[in-house]
């Protein structure tokens, strides 16, 4: 640990130097920087691809839509915008102020951290990165050591394409991020669970350190009548109850195109990230109350990991698996009465990253969007708003707080700082003693 302790102080050293140097708000930098991140990505797509499938049995074509195509895109579109997002704002002044003028500018904050969680472990390690230098900062990143051959291969990679002096890579899992914690940076970016959310928090507070945090949650899918997602990574479904028996008849079959009669041979279902993810599932699945809501599936194979895609109807709403983040191809459809109850339900819980409508109903769209509180809302589609970045990312409440993606990661990792040009040509008399009695109406 020491020897840990000794290169995080070295690697803050070196990038605070670099900052100070003034070399990373070039924008020559960054644009070259950002160029290297989408060259490294196409030179080691396999690569990539291979650690993905190894931590997460990622098929490549996945591997590519959610994460390599995706950095590709985010950090194409920072290097084609970076000249429009780093030019000064002039602002409209009040004729009080006149002749002073006033202009915004995005200043880099300096050194930042970068935590990432396992799900996405290239696109959550290398976005934020994208965002930062973008933004001009000097960076470090750790990625998670749940997926380990993935950060192996990001901490080999990083440093034979960027600025070693400016972006840096650090392996390892929670006791390598307390080290970084203890130092003080000048932005903390988190992607994880609320419960390490809330220490990275209370870290960053010691030395009143801006976060962003992209914490997780359940994120809820209504369906409204004869709209039927394809998707399974809708995290739960709210249905009405004269619904539900259709909708599972419906699920059935999509199931069965999306991965054959076997899935654990399909090759197209990701495995359990770990044994201990695994037998989390495995306990929650087991639970005798939330056994018998098993509608299809149910199947596990601990040895590969595997959980065959399960629906659920109606588990006890007190029951973990409604409760908790389940990471697993595990569908709980929870039954109203009248899909309105919906919205009771969702302000019941704690605030989600995303709420998925599935309506033609304008009223419940209308509802959803001025009664409940989510990161995001979607309707008629799934996950769309992550990919799509000229729309902010990020959570609210429990599922976070800040936001990125396009232009708002290059916010996120900048301070606005305000510029003022005064002038005393016209100095009035009531801005000094002796007070009298006039008052200046702002
Ligand atoms: P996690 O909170 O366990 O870990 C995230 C990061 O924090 C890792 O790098 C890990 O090493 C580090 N960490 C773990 N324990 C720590 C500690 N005690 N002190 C300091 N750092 C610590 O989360 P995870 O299991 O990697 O990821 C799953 C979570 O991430 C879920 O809650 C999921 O919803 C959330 N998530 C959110 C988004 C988003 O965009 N909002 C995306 C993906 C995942």
């Amino acid at each position: 640990m020491e020897a840990v302790k000794e290169t995080v102080d070295q690697s803050l050293r070196e990038m605070r130097d670099t900052f100070a140097s003034g070399r990373t708000r070039s924008v020559k930098w960054r644009k070259a920087q950002l160029g290297a991140i989408i060259e490294m990505v196409k030179d080691n797509e396999e690569k990539m691809s291979d650690v993905l499938f190894q931590d997460l049995g990622k098929h490549s074509t996945e591997a590519f839509r959610d994460e390599l195509g995706f950095v590709m895109r985010s950090a194409t579109t920072a290097l084609n915008c970076l000249d429009k997002w780093v030019v000064p704002r002039n602002s409209n002044l009040p004729l009080l102020f006149y002749p002073a003028t006033g202009k915004v500018i995005s200043e880099p904050y300096g050194t930042v951290l970068v935590l990432s969680s396992w799900n996405f472990p290239i696109s959550l390690s290398l976005d934020p990165m994208i965002g930062a230098i973008a933004a001009g900062n000097t960076v470090l990143l750790k990625a998670s050591e749940l997926s380990p051959n993935a950060s192996a291969l990001l901490a080999k990679l990083i440093p034979s394409y960027l600025d070693t002096k400016a972006i840096k890579v650090i392996e390892g899992g929670p006791d390598i991020a307390t080290i970084l914690l203890q130092h003080q940076w000048d932005k903390i970016f988190f992607t994880g669970s609320p419960k390490i959310g809330k220490i990275i928090m209370a870290a960053a507070a010691e030395h009143l350190t801006p976060v962003t945090l992209e914490l997780g949650g359940k994120c809820p899918t209504i369906i409204d009548h004869h709209s039927v997602s394809k998707d399974m990574k809708a995290y739960y479904v709210l249905v009405e109850q004269s619904f539900a028996s259709t909708l599972i008849d419906m699920f059935k079959p999509v199931i069965r195109s999306f991965f054959g009669e076997n899935p654990k041979e399909s090759g197209c279902l990701a495995k359990i990230v770990t044994k201990k993810h695994f037998q989390r599932l495995s306990r929650l699945l087991n639970d005798p109350r939330v056994k018998a809501s098993i509608v299809y599936g149910g199947s596990m194979d601990e040895e590969k990991l595997y959980v065959e895609p399960t629906i659920l109807l109606d588990p006890p709403l007190d029951s973990e698996i409604v409760n908790e983040e389940i990471f697993g191809p595990i569908l709980p459809i929870i039954t109203l009465r009248d899909i309105q109850e919906s919205i009771g339900f969702i302000k019941s819980k704690p605030k989600p990253l995303a709420i998925y409508a599935f309506t033609k109903d304008e009223n419940l769209k209308t509802r959803i969007l001025s009664e409940t509180s989510s990161g995001s809302v979607t309707f008629n589609d799934l996950m769309i708003q992550y990919m799509c970045d000229a729309l902010p990312f990020g959570g609210v409440g429990q599922s976070g707080m800040g936001r990125y993606h396009g232009k708002y990661s290059f916010e996120c990792f900048s301070h606005e700082k305000a510029i003022m040009e005064g002038s005393l040509a016209m100095d009035p008399e009531a801005r000094y003693p002796p007070w009298n009695n006039f008052k200046l109406n702002f």
